[in-house]
């Protein structure tokens, strides 16, 4: 199964790309994952990107384009995989098509999912995370039960740089201008589906499942 998840910050790709990797034993691959822990790292390529990141910008091309060929090359993607935040642009589409022509494994499925942009504002805004375990809440949909604090541990809530309301304006706007047009040129390739990522989890998942099961 090889498959793009296409859909705005804050669709929920990244919930549904892990509850697919459950499900079916793909692996995810994030690059929007893959350079928050270089910058956790503080490795030289993280110190770069964070640059971008904290303001709302797409890292340069050439710098996730290496990262995903690197990833798609280790042994586990030969079963599948699921592409989460990648490709951002065209040309990073095209450059997959070829890289996946050459190791003769082509994208079988590009998933958009969908959600209007004042609830996409809400997710994000009101995103916070736990410093000590990770646990993510949202203030509007999923708050803790003592503002600040984590449910889970008692750790202390914070909010991601780029959940910032100003970055993620440009978060949306990069989106729109860059990322929104893959959606037509997946649909050209003829392989594009689409669902609709507001409502429960698990309902929007067995959505996405029934789409999955028609692929082998
Ligand atoms: P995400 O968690 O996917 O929303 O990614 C967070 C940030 O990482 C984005 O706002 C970009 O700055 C950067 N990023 C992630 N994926 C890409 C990509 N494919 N191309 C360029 N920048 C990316």
């Amino acid at each position: 199964m090889r498959i793009v998840l296409l859909g705005a910050p804050g669709a929920g790709k990244g919930t549904q790309a892990k509850k697919i990797v459950e499900k079916y034993g793909i692996p995810q691959i994030s690059t929007g994952d893959i350079l928050r822990q270089a910058v956790a790292d503080g490795t030289p390529l993280g110190l770069e990107a964070k640059k971008y990141m904290d303001k709302g910008e797409l890292v340069p091309d050439e710098v996730v384009i290496g990262l995903v060929k690197e990833r798609l090359g280790q042994d586990d993607c030969k079963k599948g995989f699921i592409l989460d935040g990648f490709p951002r642009n065209t040309s990073q589409a095209e450059v997959l098509d070829r890289v996946l022509g050459e190791m003769n494994m082509p994208l079988q499925l590009a998933l958009s999912v969908d959600v209007d942009f004042d609830v996409l504002m809400k997710r994000l805004t009101g995103r916070r995370t736990c410093r000590q375990c990770g646990q993510m809440y949202n203030i509007y949909y999923n708050p803790p039960k003592k503002e600040g604090v984590c449910d889970k541990c008692g750790g202390e809530l914070y909010q991601r740089d780029d959940d910032k309301e100003e970055t993620i304006r440009k978060r949306l706007e990069v989106y729109q201008a860059q990322t929104a047009p893959l959606i037509e040129y997946y649909d050209r390739k003829g392989i594009l589906k689409r669902v609709n990522g507001v409502g429960n989890i698990d309902e929007i998942f067995a959505n996405i499942c029934a789409i999955l099961d028609t692929l082998k």
